[in-house]
């Protein structure tokens, strides 16, 4: 049994947590390699080693002599954990060539990248591990994706040789030797291509929660944790905003069918969330969880017998294309079709779009409704269940919320609501409360 280990911010933000760590891997022999994250908070208003990282690098461009008080406060953050282990290390040497990268420009990714990277020199030491730098193993290509072929020929050779290993999450490195950075919470996908490198039977994913929650906490007090959860329902659920796991951290692993255990370094005895491939063990609810965001914009486009125009549909989203903006969904009728869009990334461009529309699809009318939030309630249990979404409608109603647009996925294992920004922590309380509290 061999095991990869991803511990997350909180969990390593300070000696006592890294002790709690420590305790954790020593716990099981088969806990072989360990992909630790950046110092996180260690209080609520505490700040984020990687933010800190980001501001100082800003600050050291932008020419503010200010930037050496940060980095100071960065190198006290180190030196507060190290000492607390007791270990004999110094990050003295590391901080120089760190400073001097950041007067030439080294990139905010590389900035950014310091805060794993300085962990994992520290949890290597700590625990007499091998470190390898994430920048001889994980690779990007020339347009900055992530070349998953190259890193795994490249970290499974590596690790074949190598019985136990700490390397750093959250970055690697470019064809120019530049270091770039996955986006934020990117921790999770290095563990994730570590797991898949090595060929583990389980990655397990430390963090401050007992597992994926069926809501955020921060809306739904004391939500209920999810025993068994498959890929797609998650990634549905991560990429909506629950965001304990990174969206893509599912990929490498789901490839070759490893299991992620989501486990609380503050209670390592809980049980956890374990997301699989697929099961065959009844979810607890009709709904496996709730997750949503705010901030969009819904760009209503209406045209008499919009349906009957072959090619319509295609203009509409060459426009959103030519203008270099996603969109989020797109449901329709007879005679609309409606294009949810991010608003910060619409708003700049916004009459760019308009104008696009009426040139290319010349539509009747195109109206905008801002400031709405998309919410998706999923679940593997729907396709078994009928009338989850009446259930929906009744649950706001009684709430008295206003349901912008409803869309069921065709596989049937999500339904995405869209109320307005103000409506959302009360709409996700109300989904809870009739799908999980009374069922
Ligand atoms: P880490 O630093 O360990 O990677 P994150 O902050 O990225 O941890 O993720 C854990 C946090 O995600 C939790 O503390 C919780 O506030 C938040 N969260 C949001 N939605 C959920 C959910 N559905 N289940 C559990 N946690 C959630
Ligand atoms: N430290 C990085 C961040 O704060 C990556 C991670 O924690 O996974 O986003
Ligand atoms: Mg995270």
């Amino acid at each position: 049994m061999k095991k990869v280990v991803k511990f997350g911010g909180s969990s390593l933000a300070s000696a006592e947590q890294f002790k709690k760590v420590g305790d954790i891997i020593h716990a099981d022999d088969s806990r072989k390699y360990v992909v630790p994250s950046a110092p996180g908070k260690r209080f609520s208003e505490d700040t984020k080693v990687t933010d800190l990282l980001y501001k100082c690098y800003d600050e050291a461009v932008a020419g503010q002599k200010e930037y050496e008080k940060v980095l100071e406060e960065i190198k006290m953050r180190y030196k507060e954990i190290i000492a607390g282990l007791g270990l004999k290390l110094s990050l003295d040497k590391e901080f120089e060539v760190i400073n001097e990268k950041f007067l030439n420009r080294a990139g905010s990714d590389y900035a950014a990248s310091r805060g794993e990277y300085l962990n994992g020199i520290v949890m290597a030491n700590y625990l007499g591990y091998e470190f390898i730098d994430a920048a001889k193993v994980i690779f990007f290509d020339e347009d900055g994706n992530f070349d998953a072929e190259k890193t795994d020929r490249v970290l499974s050779r590596k690790l074949e040789g190598v019985e136990r290993a700490v390397i750093p999450g959250f970055y690697g490195v470019c064809p120019n030797g530049a270091i770039k950075t996955f986006s934020r919470g990117g921790s999770d996908v290095t563990g994730s291509i570590v797991a898949k490198a090595a060929k583990v039977d389980l990655y397990e994913n430390w963090t401050d929660v007992s597992g994926f929650l069926t809501a955020d906490p921060r809306i739904v007090n004391n939500p209920e944790s999810i025993k068994i959860i498959t890929y797609k329902e998650l990634r549905e659920l991560s990429y909506m905003g629950a965001t304990v796991l990174h969206e893509d951290a599912i990929f490498p692993v789901r490839q070759e069918g490893i299991p992620i255990n989501i486990k609380n370094t503050n209670a390592p005895e809980d049980e956890g969330t374990l997301i699989v491939g697929d099961t065959c063990r009844k979810p607890s609810h009709t709904i496996t969880g709730i997750a949503g965001k705010k901030g969009f914009t819904a760009v209503n486009i209406e045209k008499d017998m919009m349906n009957s125009e072959i090619g319509f549909g295609r203009k509409v989203l060459q426009v959103f294309e030519d203008c270099g903006i996603s969109f989020e969904h797109i449901p329709s009728g007879i005679d609309t079709m409606t294009v949810f869009v991010h608003q910060t990334e619409f708003e700049e461009k916004e009459q760019k779009v308009l104008s696009g529309i009426n040139r290319l699809a010349k539509p009747d009318a195109i109206d905008l409704e801002a400031d709405l939030a998309l919410i998706a309630v999923v679940g593997r249990g729907m396709k078994s269940n009928h009338g989850t979404a009446a259930k929906i409608f009744e649950a706001l109603a009684k709430s008295d919320i206003n349901i912008k647009m409803i869309d069921q996925g065709s596989s049937e294992l999500n339904i995405i609501i869209g109320v307005r920004n103000e409506d959302f922590e009360k709409a996700i309380r109300a989904i809870y409360e009739i799908f999980v509290f009374e069922e």
